[in-house]
């Protein structure tokens, strides 16, 4: 029988081991990708350390994959072998449940849950998905280079694009990582009067070089003071991953604001009199269904965004994912399949 190999979390809090297994079918409404490249995302922790509930081992993290479709399952129909697709968190949609028909699929509860956490993943010569969580990936792109669009592209993407901001106003991308320089970039082409907000001058020019029209040093002052000086912002991105630094920033928020999170840090405290006094809000962000990913690839095709990465061989994806939590990696960690 034919093999595939995978980076597999043998069990809760262990380091990936390489296995070899049977190369699966696609049962019905799925298919089998041949997987390009896949991103290494903080998110990925999640089945590393076993943070929800019900988590079964073994399991292949990844959710920012790009591959082609080499076999296709019973009941699928729009999707052929050698479509190349992408495959993100979503990892799919019933399109018959309360949910799904108010066109809330994001939050479906009938499929296997999300990508590389309560299904096997992208850190693999091949993977099955179901098609509803396929996303269209055009000829130009590179697979290597396009991967985190899959999920650092589309919740940066998408939450900026349901953030209630308008062309001209004023939007704070706070952090300058693996989701603030694609944010910073999608925030700047989306119309938006940019600020890049993070820690110390380091990252100044690189922030204005990816279109950020003003910069804020957090550690130099109050970074929300910094904001109102410019007017209060109508939209904070919020791409931390620690919670007293995004407390630090909801302050910055102008009249009818709104801080998007999508950093997780667990238990935030906010001050209610000034949410309320503003009329401001703080939202979290699901990065969005496959129609989502397909609209980010567009968007970042049509307006040359990109992701910048450090690239590993798939073997390594060990000593990529713990340069992804080292938070010293510039700025994704992707991992390349040598198939
Ligand atoms: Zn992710
Ligand atoms: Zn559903």
């Amino acid at each position: 029988m034919a093999k595939m190999r995978a980076m597999v979390v043998p069990k809760r809090g262990s380091s990936l081991q390489l296995q070899e297994r049977d190369l699966p079918a696609p049962g019905a409404h799925e298919v089998r990708l041949r997987v390009q490249a896949c991103g290494v995302c903080h998110s990925d922790a999640v089945t590393f350390l076993g943070l929800v509930p019900g988590l079964t081992y073994p399991r292949v993290p990844g959710h920012e994959v790009i591959g082609v479709i080499d076999a296709v399952g019973p009941d699928v129909s729009g999707w052929t072998v050698g479509a190349r697709v992408g495959v993100g968190w979503f990892g799919g949609a019933c399109g018959d449940c309360a949910n799904c028909r108010r066109g809330d699929t994001f939050a479906c509860p009938n499929t296997h849950g999300p990508t590389g956490v309560s299904r096997d993943g992208g850190y693999a010569t091949h993977m099955v998905a179901d098609a509803s969580a396929l996303a269209h990936v055009p000829d130009e792109l590179d697979p290597v280079e396009s991967a985190p669009l899959l999920c650092a592209g589309i919740t940066t993407f998408n939450a900026l694009r349901h953030c209630g901001a308008g062309p001209g106003d004023l939007v704070a991308i706070h952090g300058v990582g693996g989701l603030g320089h694609l944010g910073l970039q999608f925030a700047a082409r989306q119309g938006f009067r940019t600020v890049a907000v993070n820690r110390g001058r380091d990252k100044e020019q690189l922030a204005r070089s990816l279109g950020a029209h003003e910069y804020i040093d957090s550690a130099a002052g109050d970074p929300a003071a910094a904001l109102q000086a410019l007017g209060g912002a109508r939209a904070i991105l919020a791409t931390v991953t620690n919670a007293e630094a995004m407390q630090a920033i909801a302050g910055g928020l102008g009249v009818n604001g709104v801080m998007m999170v999508i950093g997780a840090v667990g238990a935030l405290t906010v001050n209610s009199l000034d949410l309320l006094q503003k009329r401001a809000a703080v939202k979290g962000w699901y990065s969005g269904t496959s129609a989502d990913s397909e609209d980010t690839l567009q968007f970042s095709l049509l307006n040359k965004i990109a992701s910048m990465n450090e690239i590993y061989p798939f073997e390594k994806a060990q000593e990529a994912y713990d340069r992804m939590m080292s938070g010293k990696a510039r700025f994704r960690v992707v991992l390349k399949m040598d198939a």
